[in-house]
This record gives structure tokens, C-alpha cells and sequence, in this order.
């Protein structure tokens, strides 16, 4: 992974946003995870809650789409775990962190919109159910993490699995028929055309498959704050969020203060 430069602070809008980063920004390591189904909103909801609080944003799942698009690029059945295996551990995944959000490179080049195809889609499922693929990434997330130890990132397994010892662990929900709607909404905005019915199918099947994988599954991870974002709107999305890091924040930092307060007090 290349070295960063520093996220650039943000100019925060309000006092009380602005004592919120200065709690965040006092702390040496700080990790947000956000996991969730697809169709919650989860990168734009992380990647704006990212640039309120100054930290930086890891995107997990374009790593597993970038190995999809790695398969489907060199013929490989996504499906055949042994050559996608092979072909991840010989993968060199990196992330450019001076541009916002990170733009993700496979073997030095730049892999964009490519990764948000129909196909990729399809085929990061296989990809994402195989073990050896989820053991390098999860490696290959907590490098970046070492590196980059203010971040917010998402995925299916960063409470869970990937960092379960992080700052605050969210789990965003919303309702199947609404992450299909937004999905349609999403597609159409690239030029595909959809039905929500259909989409509707694909986003199940993927949550099951998710959900039902025996390494990393979708679960909602232990003591995760849960947001369900059916009826709200992003920006609200994000105020939710930041309030619920507000709660968060101030408790570890006072844990902190009674913990090295005690340990001072030992004789
Ligand atoms: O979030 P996004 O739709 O880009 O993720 C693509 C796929 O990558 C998901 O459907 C899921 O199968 C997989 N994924 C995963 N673990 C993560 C992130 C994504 O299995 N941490």
C-alpha cells in the first residue's frame, strides 16, 4: 500500500461540530466501522461522515470488486476458488489516499468505474464467499488501518471481523423495496436502464448469500449501534451518525481519563 498523506481538515460548520473534531483529532487511533446490506447508502453516508470528523475513508468493498474485475478480466471463473485465490495473492491492491475519496489501483492501475459494473456486481459474490480472498483482504485492511489510524470504513465484516475492538461499530439497515428503489435510481443515473423488480431479486439473493457465507458473513456486529435509513434522507443519515460518535467518543474518552486515572493511583 503506498504511503498518505494526512486527510485535510475540514472546516467544520458549527461549535458544536467543531468540538466534535477536536475530540476526534485528539485521539491518536479512531476507527468508525459502518457495515450493512448494499443499498443503504453506506459509502456516501461513510465517506461525508468521514469528512465531517477529519478522518480518512476505506472502501472495502471496491477491494473485493477490484478482484472481481481481476477474474472476469483474465477469464477466470469467479466461481473457481483455488485460481481466484491465486490470482489475489499475486494482486497488488493500493489505495491513492490524496484523492478524495482514495482512489483504488490493481497492479498500478487505476480500476474507476469498472469495478461498479452489472457483471462485477455479479461476480463479487463468489469472489467474496472464498476464504483465501476474505483472509487477504482482512490482511490487507487492518495494513491499511495500521497506516491510516483514523478511519472510517465500510463493508460487510469491519465490526465483526476486521476490527471488532473499533471506536464505534454501526450497522445501517433499510427496508429490501427502498435499497432496490435507491439501486434503480443509482443505475439510471449511469445510463442502465432496470426494473425495481429485478433489481429487487438480485439485492436478495446477494443479501442471502452474504448473510449465509460461513467466513465473514453480514451479521449485525455485537454492541453495533443500528441505524435504519428507510425514511430518512442522507443528510440526516449523517447527523444520526455523528451523534451517535458524539455518545461514543465522549465515553471511550472518558474511559480513557478514569483508566489512566486509576493506573496513576496504583501504588
Ligand atoms: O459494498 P459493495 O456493494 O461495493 O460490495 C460489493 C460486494 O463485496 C458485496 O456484495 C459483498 O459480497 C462483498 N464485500 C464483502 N465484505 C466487505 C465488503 C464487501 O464481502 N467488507
Amino acid at each position: 500500500m503506498t504511503r498518505s498523506e494526512p486527510a485535510p481538515m475540514r472546516v467544520a460548520e458549527s461549535a458544536s461540530e467543531y468540538e466534535l473534531v477536536l475530540t476526534v483529532a485528539a485521539s491518536t487511533t479512531f476507527i468508525v466501522t459502518i457495515d450493512g446490506p448494499a443499498g443503504t447508502g453506506k459509502s456516501t453516508v461513510a465517506h461525508r461522515l468521514a469528512k465531517r470528523l477529519g478522518l480518512e475513508f476505506l472502501d472495502t468493498g471496491a477491494m473485493y470488486r477490484a478482484a472481481a474485475l481481476a477474474a472476469l478480466e483474465r477469464g477466470i471463473d469467479p466461481a473457481d476458488g483455488p485460481r481466484v485465490a491465486e490470482l489475489v495473492r499475486g494482486m497488488e491492491l493500493h489505495f491513492d489516499w490524496t484523492s478524495d475519496p482514495p482512489e483504488l489501483y490493481a497492479d498500478g492501475v487505476a480500476v474507476g468505474e469498472r469495478i461498479r459494473t452489472p457483471e462485477v456486481t455479479r461476480a463479487v459474490t463468489p469472489v467474496a464467499s472464498n476464504p483465501l480472498v476474505r483472509a487477504a483482504m482482512v490482511h490487507a485492511q487492518r495494513a491499511i488501518a495500521h497506516r491510516h489510524r483514523r478511519l472510517v470504513t465500510e463493508g460487510r465484516d469491519q465490526g465483526s471481523v476486521v476490527f471488532p475492538d473499533a471506536d464505534v461499530r454501526i450497522y445501517l439497515d433499510a427496508k429490501p423495496e427502498v435499497r432496490a428503489r435507491r439501486r434503480v435510481d443509482q443505475l439510471r443515473t449511469k445510463g442502465i436502464e432496470t426494473t425495481e423488480a429485478e433489481v429487487l431479486a438480485q439485492i436478495m439473493e446477494r443479501d442471502r448469500m452474504d448473510e449465509s457465507r460461513k467466513d465473514g458473513p453480514l451479521v449485525r456486529p455485537h454492541g453495533a449501534d443500528i441505524v435504519d435509513t428507510s425514511f430518512i434522507d442522507i443528510d440526516d443519515v449523517i447527523d444520526r451518525l455523528e451523534a451517535v460518535v458524539r455518545s461514543r467518543a465522549g465515553a471511550r474518552l472518558a474511559e480513557g481519563r478514569a483508566a489512566s486515572k486509576s493506573g496513576g493511583s496504583r501504588p
